[in-house]
């Protein structure tokens, strides 16, 4: 897992995002990069996975659930290339992904996946987190793992 500090070759930092606002129950996923972490709620009772957060496991309903650190590994399970630019400085293209967590491939993550040239992303393509700071948010983005090749 890499930190924000990291430049990616081949992506060019925005020059402004939409950002989240984090609440009590999504705090830890937007802030979880400051530690390099991604944080993803879990089910301490039967040990589950899921996304987003909420007060209760949705499979075992125990109510014994909270943020851990989740791999950071994935693969892209859908995406689209958008080649139109809805938010000024916020340049095209740029790829949304759907990106299914190696932890639990049923928990899917709606990211970007940059530093690779969107003709170059697959579905099935192995890729890891990374995290791009915006003030006090941290916001997951999604980058091929070194060496796979789409
Ligand atoms: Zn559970």
């Amino acid at each position: 897992m890499t930190t924000a500090e990291q430049e990616i070759p081949g992506y060019t930092r925005p020059r402004t995002r939409l950002l989240p606002e984090p609440g009590p129950e999504s705090e830890a996923f937007w802030t979880g990069g400051r530690d390099g972490k991604l944080m993803i709620y879990r089910c301490r009772s039967c040990r589950r996975w899921f996304h987003p957060g909420g007060p209760a496991c949705f499979r075992c309903r125990s109510r014994d659930v909270g943020p851990e650190a989740a791999s950071g590994k994935g693969r892209v399970a859908a995406y689209t290339v958008n080649h139109q630019q809805w938010i000024p400085g916020f340049e095209p293209p740029y790829l949304v992904a759907m990106i299914e967590l190696a932890d639990e491939p049923d928990v899917r993550i709606v990211s970007n996946v940059v530093g690779v040239d969107p003709d170059q992303v697959a579905i099935g393509q192995e890729v890891e987190v990374w995290f791009e700071q915006w003030d006090d948010v941290w916001l997951p983005l999604f980058r091929p793992v070194k060496g796979e090749s789409a």
